[in-house]
C-alpha cells in the first residue's frame, strides 16, 4: 500500500495498535528492574501515571526509555515518519503583550513592526502555493484586527489556493479575537472556520500552570482557557494540535501535569492529533533564570511524552526548533512526525533556531530514511498518506584511507 486515508480521529494510527504493544514489548525480564512495572503496564494497554512519569525522568538508562517509547511509536505506526509540506506565513509581528520568552513580538511603534493586510498576506503565499499544501499562521496580537481581518485572510486564500489547508491562530489569538469582536470562543471560532480555517496549531501552551504562566507569560490566556478554546474547537470539527514549551522555569512535575492534562481533554473530545513538546530557545529573549533543556533532555521529554500521552496520536519532533539531527534521532526516542519542508519560518529563527529553511521533500525524506524509517507525505489533518520514496542520492565520494 503506497497511499491511504484515515478519519481525523485515528489520525493513520493503526487502530489496532494496543493489542499490538505486548508483542512490542516482549519479555518483561528484558526490562531493568525499576522500569519493569512500567513496561508491564505499557504491554497491558494501561495507562502511566504522574508517579510513573516521575520514575521515567529519574531513571538513569536513557536508552531504555527510548525503547520502551519506541514500543509505543511502532505499534501505532510501524516504521513510518510523517511530514508534509508547507509554509510559515506569520501575519505580524505586532503584539500587545510581552512574553518574557519571546523574540519575536514588537510594539506598533517599533521600526521593525509589521503588519500583512490581505494583499501583503496572499502575496506571500503566491510565491509557496504551488509546493505546499498547508499554510501555517501564528502572529501577535494586533491591537486593531478582530476577527474580520481573518475571515478576509482565510477566505481570500481559500478562493485563490483552495488546496492549501489553513492551519492557523494559537489559543490566545482565538481570545483575543473574541474579545476585540466581542465574540464566545465558539462564534469566534465557528466563523473562521467558515471563512476557511481547517485547523489550529496548538502553540502557546508553554506550561499550563498558572503559576508558571505569571511570570513567563504575564496577561497571555490562564491554563483552563487554553484547554477551553481547543475543546469548543474540538467541539466544532476543528483539529488542533497542542505544544509544550519546556526548559524554562517549570518543574518536572508541572511537565508532566500539562501532559496529563492534555490527554484527559483528549479522553473527552479526541481533537488533538499531535503533541509537539520543544525546548525554550535562549538566544535574544529575556528569561535569564531558565534551566536550559540539554540534547538528552530534549530526547527524554520526548520519549515520556509518548510514553504518557496514549490518548493524542502524534509526537511531533519539531525540526525549527530543535534541529534537523535531534529530530532524526527523536524517531527512536517515541516521536513519529518531523513537521515539514516549512521554507519560511520567523519565530523559531529569531529565538536563535539555525535549522535550515530550503528543505524540499527529498531532502526531508532521506532524513527519514537515515533514522531508519520510511517517509510519509502527509496532509495537514492526517487523513492523507503517501508513501515517498526519495531518488536514490549521487554516489558520494570515499573518503581517502590512511595508508597504514
Ligand atoms: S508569545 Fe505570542 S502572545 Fe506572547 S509576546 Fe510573543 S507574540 Fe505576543
Amino acid at each position: 500500500m503506497s497511499a491511504w486515508e484515515s478519519s481525523t480521529q485515528d489520525a493513520g494510527s493503526n487502530v489496532n495498535w494496543r493489542e499490538i504493544l505486548s508483542s512490542e514489548v516482549g519479555d518483561l525480564s528484558s526490562w531493568s528492574t525499576p522500569i519493569r512495572p512500567l513496561a508491564q503496564k505499557i504491554s497491558n494497554g494501561e495507562r502511566l501515571s504522574l508517579e510513573d512519569g516521575l520514575l521515567l525522568y529519574s531513571h538513569p538508562n536513557l536508552p531504555e526509555i527510548g525503547r520502551l517509547s519506541n514500543c509505543v511509536r511502532v505499534s501505532r505506526f510501524g516504521k513510518y515518519a510523517f511530514f508534509n509540506s508547507n509554509v510559515h506565513v506569520n501575519q505580524t509581528n505586532v503584539c500587545v503583550l510581552a512574553c518574557k520568552f519571546c523574540a519575536f513580538r514588537r510594539s506598533k511603534r517599533s521600526k521593525d513592526a509589521y503588519a500583512l493586510d490581505v494583499e501583503a498576506y496572499i502575496d506571500d503565499l503566491s510565491q509557496y502555493a504551488d509546493f505546499v499544501d498547508e499554510v501555517h499562521s501564528v502572529g501577535g496580537l494586533h491591537p486593531d484586527w478582530g476577527v474580520e481581518h481573518y475571515e478576509a485572510i482565510f477566505s481570500e486564500s481559500k478562493k485563490r489556493f483552495p488546496h492549501v489547508s489553513i492551519k492557523a491562530l494559537t489559543a490566545v489569538e482565538i481570545k483575543h479575537l473574541s474579545q476585540l469582536s466581542n465574540l464566545s470562543y465558539k462564534e469566534t471560532l465557528s466563523r473562521l472556520k467558515s471563512a476557511g480555517l481547517g485547523s489550529l496549531p496548538g502553540g502557546g501552551a508553554e506550561i499550563l500552570d498558572d503559576d508558571v504562566r505569571a511570570v513567563i507569560c504575564n496577561g497571555k490566556e490562564s491554563s483552563s482557557e487554553y484547554l477551553e478554546i481547543h475543546r469548543s474547537a474540538h467541539e466544532l470539527g476543528i483539529p488542533t494540535n497542542c505544544t509544550m514549551l519546556f526548559g524554562t522555569i517549570e518543574t518536572i512535575e508541572q511537565r508532566l501535569m500539562h501532559m496529563i492534562q492534555l490527554r484527559e481533554l483528549n479522553d473527552d473530545t479526541n481533537g488533538f492529533q499531535c503533541f509537539v513538546p520543544y525546548p525554550f530557545l535562549p538566544d535574544d529573549t529575556r528569561l535569564p533564570e531558565a534551566q536550559l533543556a540539554t540534547g538528552s533532555e530534549i530526547l527524554r521529554t520526548i520519549a515520556i511524552s509518548r510514553l504518557m500521552l496514549d490518548s493524542i496520536p502524534h509526537i511531533k519532533a519539531y525540526r525549527m526548533n530543535i534541529g534537523d539531527e535531534l529530530a532524526e534521532l527523536a524517531l527512536q526516542y517515541g516521536a513519529d512526525d518531523i513537521d515539514g519542508t516549512v521554507q519560511k519560518e520567523s519565530i523559531m529563527h529569531l529565538a536563535g533556531s539555525t535549522t535550515p529553511l530550503d528543505h524540499d521533500r527529498i531532502r526531508l525524506a532521506r532524513l527519514i530514511k537515515d533514522a531508519g524509517c520510511i517517509p510519509v507525505q502527509r496532509n495537514t489533518t492526517y487523513e492523507k498518506f503517501e508513501i515517498f520514496v526519495p531518488p536514490e542520492p549521487k554516489r558520494r565520494k570515499k573518503l581517502k584511507m590512511a595508508n597504514l
